[in-house]
């Protein structure tokens, strides 16, 4: 009966990573990347330049939950040093997806916070172990979940003593196939009404198609969310997944770009982080 990710009328804010970038209680994060960390340099240069538009965060896979097995499964173990460089040279904390509890610890040790993805929502002793990592967790919406059993996978993490849960509505099926997902926006005002937790809203998965992604991010940031994050590749067409739905860099910058008026007139800023510590220091 998600007890414990209900407390109503509070709001909980929370800071991530050594810079202390935050989402919730009027803080609006935008957090971009590619959907995958591929081999070479390419992640380096979508994180200079998401933010350089103004991004506060930085998500890229290093395991993909992929529906065939025959698709690109991620860099794995070779997937944390790019994300790690990347921090280091923009200052923005990091975001991967854990798919195994064995990896928990090890990923825990890298990056800034760990995704629970929509096919593990409900894998228990995976939420449990991420819980423990002692990091703030992202825990997207399974695509067969209702609202109430994404709350009581937030308690799963709760429960362990995590507090800093972000939920992510990053759409469901339905029996509409013109769009990858239905983003379920409807889900963005009740979620705020019935936990203290941060939602974000994922426009990427839901559109399937680039083109539909800004104006269903714009729509998470008049509906109320706490944030959204998107995918963003340099080169869309070539990217090793999800290809079909990342925008631009300069289709991101332009996005982030209208976001902005909205945010002011629903009375939310968007959150930045202070200018990157490793080049700070050089
Ligand atoms: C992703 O964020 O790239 C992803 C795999 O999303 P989901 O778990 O929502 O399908
Ligand atoms: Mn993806």
């Amino acid at each position: 009966m998600h007890e414990l990710s209900h407390r109503p009328g509070d709001r909980h804010r929370i800071a991530i990573g050594p810079g202390g970038v935050a989402v919730g209680d009027g803080d609006f994060l935008v957090i971009a990347g590619p959907c995958a960390v591929e081999p070479g340099d390419g992640l380096l240069r979508i994180a200079s330049a998401i933010a350089g538009s103004g991004a506060g965060m930085l998500r890229g896979g290093a395991w993909k939950p992929r529906t065939s097995p025959h698709s690109f499964q991620g860099l794995g173990v070779e997937g944390l040093a790019p994300l790690v460089a990347a921090r280091e040279a923009t200052g923005l904390p990091v975001v991967t997806e854990v798919l195994d509890p064995r990896d928990v610890a090890l990923v825990a040790g890298s990056v800034d916070m760990l995704q629970v993805g929509a096919r593990n929502m409900s894998n228990g002793p995976l939420l449990r172990e991420i819980a423990r990592a002692g990091l703030p967790v992202l825990l997207k919406r399974g695509f067969g979940a209702t609202v109430a059993e994404l709350l009581d996978a937030a308690d799963y993490l709760l429960a362990e003593g995590n507090e800093d849960v972000v939920l992510v509505e990053r759409g469901i099926r339905t029996f509409e196939t013109a769009t990858r997902f239905t983003l379920d926006i409807s889900a963005i005002p009740v979620l705020r009404e019935r936990t203290h937790l941060p939602v974000l809203v994922d426009p990427s998965h839901p559109a399937g198609v680039a083109r539909w992604v800004p104006d269903l991010a714009r729509a998470a940031a008049a509906v109320g969310a706490d944030g959204i994050m998107v995918e963003v590749h340099e080169v869309p067409d070539s990217a090793l997944s999800d290809a079909g739905q990342a925008l631009t860099t300069a289709a991101f910058d332009a996005l982030v770009t209208s976001l902005d008026p909205i945010l002011a007139a629903v009375g939310r800023r968007r959150s930045t982080v202070a200018a990157p510590v490793a080049l700070e220091l050089r």
